[in-house]
């Protein structure tokens, strides 16, 4: 069941500050703290969905819009063209990469790692 206080539907409300990049009357991006590149940010729907599953069964066709036209902006204000990740983490169990923020976001990603993504890339390799 979602939970309503997870820290992005505190960041949507305005409980908790984030860094901002683009917001529409459907969703919001905004900086992740600990980012894996240059430019790492979260696409978030304002709705109430639990991953990108429940997002694509659920939004209405204007929340995908405007999520899509938030991710899109999202993209250019950031000057990302074609070289970029994104991801999606879905469960407290997935193969690759568990979810810890259990309201749907997409990673958005570009430019130069970070010492941290280094490490969990070098982690990944040892366990795997
Ligand atoms: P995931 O593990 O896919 O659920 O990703 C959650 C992401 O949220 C992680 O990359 C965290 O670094 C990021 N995060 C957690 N709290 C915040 C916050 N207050 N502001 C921005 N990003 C956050």
């Amino acid at each position: 069941m979602y939970d309503k206080d997870n820290v992005f539907a505190k960041i949507i409300r305005g409980e908790i500050p984030s860094k901002k990049v683009v917001e529409n009357e459907y969703a919001m991006s905004f900086y992740d703290v600990n980012p894996m590149c240059e430019k790492h940010v979260l696409v978030v729907p304002r709705g109430e969905y639990e991953n990108i599953l429940d997002f694509a069964r659920r939004a209405s066709a204007a929340e995908q819009a405007g999520f899509w036209d938030c991710f899109v902006k999202t993209a250019d204000k950031l000057g990302i063209n074609g070289e970029f990740n994104v991801f999606a983490n879905a469960g407290m169990s997935a193969p690759l990469f568990n979810q810890s923020v259990f309201h749907f976001h997409l990673h958005l990603i570009a430019g130069d790692k970070t010492d941290a993504c280094m490490d969990m890339i070098k982690c990944f390799l040892c366990e795997k």
